[in-house]
C-alpha cells in the first residue's frame, strides 16, 4: 500500500491556503476591472458634461463672439484641451489654448455619432471624447480631452497593493486553514490513540465520542458498535472456554479413576493392564491441560486477580527448586540454585501464581534440555530505577543448556497452544504453560523476557519490581 506522505491536515492546510489565495487574487483582479470601468465611466461623465456645456455655450453665443466666448470656456476648464472640428477634420474655430493647438487630435472624419477613445499625446494617455453637433444646419464635431494619468496611478497602486498582500493572504489562509484543520481533525488523533490501546484484553472499553452529530462521531459510533459485537462474539468463545474446560473435568477424573481401580484389579492380564496404564496417563495430561485452559479462562475473566501480599520470592524459589532438582536429577541434568543477598526479596503477590510461574519455567527447562545439561536459577536484586514504580527489581532467571528456541518461533512462544516445532511433539506439553506464566507476570507487573540460541539453551528472566520499604510495611 502507498504510504500519503503528507497528513490530512497539512494538505486541508495547504488547499485552503491556496484556494484563499487564488479567491483572494481572483476577488481583486475582479474589483481591479470594476475600479477601472468605474474610473473610465466617471472620465466619460466629466467629458460629456464638458461637452454638454460647449453645446449650449454655442447655441446661446451663435450670433455674437463665438471665438472669445469659446477661448473663454476652453480657460474655464482648466486643462483647455477643448476643439470645434468641422467633419473633415480642419478647426471650426482657431484652438483656444496652446495645449488644445499642441494635443495629438485623433481623426474626427467620419464621425457620426458619440466617440470615447484613448489617444497618446506627448507621452501621456488621454481619453477623447468626439460628438457631432450641428448649429444653425453646419455640421461640426466637438472635442474634449482629460488625462488617464490619475485614474492610472489609482489603478496602479490597487494592482501593487493586490499583489503586496498575495504573502499576506497565504500566511492567514495557511494559519487558518491549520486551525481548522487541527480542531476538526483531534478527535481523529483521540480515536486513534485509543483504538490503538484496545486490544483483546480490553475489548470492552469504547472509542471517545464527540457530540458534534458528523461525519467522526457516526465513524466512532459505528467502531464502537463494532467493537461491541466483537467484545460479545470473544466473550462467548471464552465462556465457551471456561464451560467446556469445567465439564469435562468430571468425566475425565471419572475415566481415570475407573482405569487405576482396573488396573489394580488382581488377575488382570499384562496387556490389559498396559492398556490401562496408558488411560491413566493419557487421562493426567488431559487433565492438567484443562486445567489450564481453566486458568486462562480466569485470566480472561480477571476472575484470578487475587489481592496480592507481600511475598518472600527467595522462598518461593527455594521451594520450587526443590521439587525440580529431583527431576532434573532423575534426567541426568544438573541443576545449580544462585541467590544473592539474606534471603529476603519481597516482592507483591501471590505466593501460588509465583510457584506456578516459576515452576512452568524450570519445568520447560528441563524438558527441553537433554542429559548431559544444566539449568541454573538465579535470583539477584537491581537498584530502584523502574520506569513504572521506581522501585529497584527482584530478577529471577532460569537458563539451560538445552536445545533452544528458533528465531522465528520465539515472538510466538507466549501464544496460546504454540509449540514450537512439530518435531518436539516427542515431549509432551500443551503449549499453555508460557501464555500462563506471561499472564501471572502481568498480574505482577513483571516483565518476563526470554534470550534464546538453537542448540545452545535459553534463558528466562523475570523481573519483579521489588517492594520498597514504605509499601513492605503496608503489607506486613
Ligand atoms: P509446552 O507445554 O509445549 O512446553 P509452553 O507454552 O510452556 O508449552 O512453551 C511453548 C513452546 O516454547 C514449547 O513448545 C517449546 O517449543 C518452547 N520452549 C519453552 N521453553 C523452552 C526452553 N527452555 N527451551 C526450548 N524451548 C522452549
Amino acid at each position: 500500500m502507498l504510504k500519503p506522505r503528507f497528513s490530512i491536515s497539512l494538505r486541508l492546510t495547504l488547499w485552503y491556503g491556496v484556494l484563499f489565495c487564488l479567491g483572494g487574487v481572483l476577488f481583486g483582479t475582479a474589483m481591479w476591472f470594476n475600479l477601472k470601468r468605474t474610473l473610465t465611466g466617471e472620465r466619460r461623465g466629466t467629458l460629456t458634461r464638458r461637452i454638454d456645456r460647449l453645446e449650449s455655450l454655442l447655441l446661446k453665443n451663435q450670433n455674437g463672439d463665438l471665438e472669445r466666448a469659446f477661448r473663454g470656456f476652453a480657460h474655464a476648464t482648466g486643462n483647455g484641451l477643448v476643439e470645434i472640428f468641422e467633419p473633415g477634420g480642419q478647426r471650426a474655430l482657431p484652438s483656444p489654448s496652446d495645449a488644445a493647438s499642441d494635443f495629438a487630435w485623433p481623426s474626427v472624419q467620419g464621425t457620426r455619432k458619440v466617440r470615447f477613445e484613448e489617444a497618446e499625446s506627448d507621452g501621456q494617455q488621454y481619453w477623447v471624447m468626439l460628438r457631432p453637433f450641428t448649429l444653425g444646419g453646419h455640421a461640426y464635431i466637438l472635442a474634449a480631452a482629460a488625462p488617464e494619468a490619475g485614474n492610472q496611478l489609482v489603478l496602479d497602486n490597487f494592482w501593487t497593493g493586490l499583489w503586496e498582500s498575495v504573502p499576506v493572504f497565504l500566511l492567514i489562509a495557511s494559519a487558518s486553514g491549520y486551525w481548522i484543520s487541527r480542531r476538526a481533525l483531534g478527535p481523529v488523533d483521540r480515536i486513534t490513540a485509543k483504538a490503538r490501546s484496545i486490544s483483546i484484553r480490553n475489548l470492552s472499553e469504547r472509542l471517545p465520542v464527540s457530540s458534534a452529530g458528523d461525519e467522526l462521531q457516526r465513524l466512532a459510533e459505528t467502531c464502537n458498535e463494532m467493537l461491541g459485537r466483537l467484545d460479545a462474539s470473544v466473550n462467548r468463545m471464552k465462556q465457551f472456554t471456561a464451560d467446556a474446560s469445567h465439564e469435562l473435568r468430571g468425566p475425565l477424573s471419572f475415566t481415570r479413576t475407573v482405569a487405576e481401580v482396573a488396573m489394580r484389579r488382581p488377575g488382570i492380564d499384562a496387556e490389559s493392564r498396559a492398556a490401562f496404564r496408558e488411560i491413566v496417563e493419557e487421562t493426567a495430561k488431559a487433565t492438567t491441560m484443562l486445567e489450564d485452559m481453566l486458568t486462562l479462562a480466569r485470566a480472561d475473566a480477571n476472575s484470578a486477580a487475587d489481592a496480592l501480599g507481600q511475598v518472600n520470592l527467595a522462598a518461593v524459589m527455594d521451594e520450587t527448586c526443590e521439587a525440580a532438582r529431583r527431576i532434573a536429577g532423575e534426567k541426568g541434568l544438573e541443576m545449580s540454585v544462585q541467590r544473592a543477598g539474606d534471603g529476603q526479596v519481597a516482592v507483591l503477590g501471590d505466593a501460588a501464581s509465583l510457584r506456578r510461574l516459576l515452576w512452568i519455567v524450570l519445568d520447560n527447562a528441563i524438558k527441553y534440555t537433554e542429559s548431559p545439561g544444566r539449568v541454573s536459577v538465579k535470583l539477584d536484586t537491581r537498584p530502584a530505577g523502574r520506569a513504572d514504580t521506581g522501585w529497584g527489581d527482584a530478577v529471577l532467571e532460569v537458563s539451560d543448556t538445552g536445545i533452544g528456541i528458533s528465531e522465528a518461533d520465539l515472538p510466538h512462544i507466549f501464544e496460546r497452544f504454540y509449540r514450537a516445532d512439530p518435531s518436539r511433539s516427542e515431549v509432551d506439553g500443551s503449549g499453555l504453560g508460557l501464555a500462563i506464566a506471561s499472564w501471572i507476570a502481568e498480574l505482577h507487573k513483571a516483565r518476563l523476557e526470554v534470550v534464546s540460541q538453537e542448540r545452545k539453551g535459553t534463558t528466562f528472566r523475570v523481573l519483579f519490581p521489588l517492594v520498597d520499604a514504605r509499601v513492605a510495611a503496608a503489607h506486613r
